[in-house]
């Protein structure tokens, strides 16, 4: 080393005390395991006090202060005041509640700080050997394409996306959607989730391309419906191209026929794409692993690993059946990325099967949480989420003022608190003061719904944290909130007191 080189105006981001750093990294591992460990003794969520939210709205630092001391702001601001999802008795919306390990490895892969726009590295070859493990879990052949996106709704970006390729009936990429000589239609049940449109908007075809099927008393799509509307748009000249299934609608939970769907793609030759954001990693739970039997027959599959592998944010899957197709949709080959027979840019770029260039590395903290389980605990985790499920409809069904609201097929649970003689409006009223008082006093964390137009609360256990007590405390909460706000007085009482 050649000291006269070094320049003392030449600066860097790294410390000049490496010691009084480790120092204050072992202070934040030790805080974060006891905020993990602790979790269930806090409150599910707090509101934020009025010096909290002021404090995220001072102006950009322009000058440095100590890390311990930033970190200490952290301590204060951020938190004692999360959403909440990590909580045993967090069961609002579809998210898998964390773990340790999955924070640790999201540290460990910002240390690697690789870049998984691909490339010649053990990172790049984790990402695809989790792509592997994914298509394992759910039965999807080994040639398949796929890749790790943000999530659920950019999965399905990407199956969608294959499938207006493979459908388009021309050169889509080269002419666009304009030159097609047929306009595309798609289909989904009704109970889709909503990033199903913003696909479709987002792909050139227009919200209308999305036919929305009706479903049945069990909320799964009429699959005699979407054949009846296939044949309606070839009769009136358009090209009936894709059917989205969903293995586990938001709203309740419902698994579509897959294989019958399916069959029927295969018949009418449609692309058969599967949502399977909430169902698909059923595939390895040994109880109700048949429940989405058919889904490994799907042209295209989105999967999210931070909802069922309680992986951090963010993480999702796409798997397309023909890689090829896949590749197709989106590789792209500028000048300044050409790949290189060695070296660093040797082997094939990641960002040939994803939208994104610069890509986080996603797939260290599944495959650092899938090593330290296994997928045979996470089959089991499933299985007892669903179990808990069942177990709460039970509760429910047999408390006197609980009314359920949808079968419970998997882990998702409908009911409300109806004492009976009030309005619809009134319900609805009533039980959404009675979802913001729990998570107002921190007791549980629930969302509301509407099913068959029936304003509901719902409860989704995706959480390895819950027992059987906290589904217990729920109903008892549910029952005695309800019975305040309706003892005598009314709803005017209710809002009031
Ligand atoms: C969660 C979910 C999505 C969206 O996934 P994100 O990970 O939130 O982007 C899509 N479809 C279904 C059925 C879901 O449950």
């Amino acid at each position: 080393m050649n000291e006269q080189v070094a320049n003392p105006t030449e600066e860097t981001l790294d410390p000049c005390d490496w010691d009084g750093l480790q120092g204050l990294a072992h202070q934040v591992i030790d805080d974060a395991i006891a905020h993990i460990r602790d979790v269930r003794d806090r409150p599910v969520w707090r509101e934020m006090p009025e010096q909290v939210r002021k404090a995220f709205a001072s102006p950009t630092p322009e000058r440095p202060q100590p890390l311990p001391d930033v970190y200490r702001e952290l301590q204060e601001l951020l938190m004692p005041y999360p959403m909440g999802n990590i909580h045993p008795r967090f069961w609002m919306w579809f998210m898998g509640a964390g773990s340790f390990s999955g924070a640790l490895a999201e540290f460990i892969a910002a240390v690697d700080g690789s870049n998984l726009g691909g490339g010649n590295n053990a990172a790049a070859l984790m990402d695809l050997q989790v792509v592997d493990w994914l298509k394992q879990m759910t039965g999807f052949p080994e040639s398949a394409g796929g890749t790790l996106v943000s999530g659920g709704s950019m999965a399905n970006i990407i199956g969608l996306t294959a499938a207006r390729t493979a459908m388009a009936g021309i050169d889509v990429r080269a002419e666009g959607v304009a030159a097609m000589p047929q306009q595309l239609r798609y289909y989904g049940s009704e109970q889709a989730h909503s990033c199903h449109q913003k696909a479709v908007e987002l792909l050139g075809l227009g919200n209308r391309a999305l036919r929305r099927v009706p479903t049945g008393p069990d909320f799964r799509m009429d699959v005699s419906a979407l054949q009846d509307m296939i044949a309606e748009d070839r009769k009136a000249g358009h090209r009936p191209a894709c059917v989205i299934a969903t293995a586990g609608t938001v709203n309740t939970g419902a698994i579509d026929d897959l294989p019958e769907i399916g069959a029927l793609c295969r018949k009418e030759g449609l692309w058969f794409h599967v949502d399977g954001c909430i169902g698909a990693l059923a595939a390895i739970a040994p109880e109700n692993g048949r429940l989405v039997r058919g889904l490994e027959t799907a042209d295209s599959m989105a999967l999210d690993p931070h909802k069922w592998l309680h992986v951090p944010f963010e993480a999702g899957c796409a798997l397309v059946r023909d890689a090829n197709t896949h590749r197709n949709t989106f590789a792209v080959h500028p000048e300044y990325l050409e790949e290189k027979p060695r070296g660093i840019a040797a082997g094939e770029y990641l960002h040939d099967y994803n939208l994104q260039t610069s890509r986080a590395f996603r797939a260290l903290k599944i495959w650092l949480t899938l090593k330290e389980h296994g997928t045979e605990k996470f089959g089991r985790l499933i299985d007892q989420n669903i179990a808990q499920a069942h177990y709460l409809s039970g509760l429910i069904e047999r408390a006197p003022n609980l009314q359920m609201m949808a079968p419970t097929t998997l882990n998702i649970v409908c009911f409300r608190f109806d004492p009976g003689a009030l309005q619809e409006a009134e319900l609805r009223e009533l039980n959404t003061e009675i979802m913001l008082r729990m998570q107002e006093t921190g007791i549980a964390a629930v969302s509301d719904t509407s099913v068959a137009g029936h304003h509901c609360l719902r409860v989704a256990i995706c959480n390895h944290r819950t027992k059987r007590e906290d589904l217990d405390l729920l109903v008892q909460e549910v029952s005695r909130v309800g019975a305040v706000l309706t003892c005598g007085e009314g709803m005017g009482a209710a809002t009031t007191d």
